[in-house]
């Protein structure tokens, strides 16, 4: 975690400073005066410092002149705190080499936005510098991101996630039949940000667990509340993480979850990937049957980016195969696309499974897929994933892939 060192001589600021940073997990170290803020500086070397302009002795100003003449501290980001907003005190302190500045009172937002500003641009800097060109710890953003995700989950009780959901069409009748749970984060911070980025992030730091299980309790809550509206019986799918899948007692949270919302257990669906399966095939196995068993729905994700087990699949208690967008898109121009979707179709076919077509964009690769007889699109021909209430309304208006 980034080392910030704050100088300020008020010490309501000073420990209120302190109490963010650290609830956001940056290492802190504070001083109360101008001196000691310097002799800190040049002793513990931080990556960020965040100093007040006026102080008694050694102010702001002179900190920063001395700062900026050691070659050990003189590019270290040095953002000054400034109860006014008079033009000729900011712009004293940027003359002397201060990266940005921040007015008091300022607000949390403001204060982390100035902080992740400067530790961005001087990763960046220090990567053009080093030889390399490159550095091994993880990026400010990403830093950021751990930082804020954590926060999302532990203390704002998820409040920023929400889950929208994307139609599942049947390609023959044309009347939607499914849907895909797709989890979204509007971060206070970052703005919205996209599962591709967060998952790998909530896998690697563990967070996954608690995320994954909010978006499960949610969607059987959704498909409760779906199906005493009178929506008619949709079924929802829900992606999983490996480590999700492999938590000893996730199938005793299904269950429970379907138990307390006292749902038909085949209108929940739960998508895994080849390679989830692969890592320990025959655990996987276990915990698939045991799902299936007890009438809840398993779906193969992305299928045709992974492992290629199409000696397994037949084997695997699956009901659905799901074909990855990427042979998807152009398939009914490609011919390589082409051959290989058609054969996968059949396959599953063959095996009984029911064959979802991700990522649909165009109308010729719907029609491609017609001819194949692939039973179900999803994609944004259609629809895009969209946040639950939009989602009800295209479900309330019978909203239909012909036109006719
Ligand atoms: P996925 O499960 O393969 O989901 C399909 C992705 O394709 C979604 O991206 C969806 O928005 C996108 N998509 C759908 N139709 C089209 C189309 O016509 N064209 C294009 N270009 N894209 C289309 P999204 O929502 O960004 O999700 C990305 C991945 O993140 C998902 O891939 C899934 O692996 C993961 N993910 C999403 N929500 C969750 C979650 O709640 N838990 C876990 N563990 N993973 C999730
Ligand atoms: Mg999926
Ligand atoms: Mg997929």
């Amino acid at each position: 975690m980034p080392k910030i060192l704050i100088i300020e001589d008020e010490e309501a600021v000073r420990e209120n400073i302190l109490d963010l940073l650290e609830a956001e997990n940056f290492e802190t170290i504070a001083a109360a005066n101008g001196r000691i803020g310097l002799h800190l500086a040049i002793s513990e070397v931080p990556d960020l410092i965040l100093c007040d302009m006026m102080m008694p002795q050694l102010d702001g100003y002179g900190v920063l002149t001395a700062l900026r003449q050691d070659p050990s501290t003189v590019t270290i980001p040095f953002i000054f705190l400034t109860a006014k907003s008079a033009k000729s005190d900011f712009r004293q302190g940027m003359n002397l080499g201060a990266d940005d500045y921040i007015t008091k009172p300022f607000t949390r937002a403001e204060l982390l936005s100035a902080i992740m500003n400067r530790l961005e641009k001087h990763a960046t800097l220090k990567r053009y510098l080093s030889p390399k060109g490159l550095i091994n710890n993880s990026s400010p953003k990403m830093q950021l991101l751990e930082i804020s995700l954590h926060r999302a989950i532990k203390q704002h009780n998820f409040e920023e996630f929400e889950i929208y959901y994307q139609p599942i069409v049947d390609i023959a009748s044309g009347k939607i039949v499914a849907a895909e749970s797709l989890l979204r984060w509007q971060s206070l911070e970052l703005g919205l940000i996209y599962p591709t980025e967060f998952i790998p992030l909530a896998e690697s730091t563990g967070l996954i667990v608690p995320l994954g299980k909010w978006v499960l309790k949610n969607v059987c809550q959704q498909i409760k509340v779906w199906r005493d509206f009178g929506i008619y019986p949709l079924i929802i799918a829900v992606n999983l993480s490996v480590i999700e899948f492999n938590q000893p007692g996730f199938i005793e949270k299904v269950v429970n979850f379907i138990d307390i919302n006292g749902l038909e257990p085949h209108y929940l669906e739960l998508e895994l990937t080849e390679s989830m399966i692969m890592q320990d095939v025959n655990s996987a196995i276990a915990t698939m049957s045991k799902l299936q068993s007890l009438g809840v729905k398993i779906a193969i994700d992305d299928f045709g980016t992974g492992y290629s087990s199409l000696i397994y699949l037949k084997n695997l208690p699956i009901n659905t195969l799901k074909i990855d967008r990427y042979f998807i898109h152009n398939v009914a121009t490609d011919l390589q696309k082409s051959a290989i979707t058609k054969a996968l179709i059949q396959m599953a076919h063959n095996l009984n499974l029911d064959v979802v077509a991700e990522g649909v964009e165009t109308e010729a690769e719907l029609e491609f897929l017609r001819q194949q007889n692939c039973n179900f699109m999803q994609g944004f021909l259609f629809s895009r994933p969209l946040p639950a209430a939009e989602f009800e309304k295209i479900l309330l208006t019978n909203k239909c892939l012909y036109i006719d």
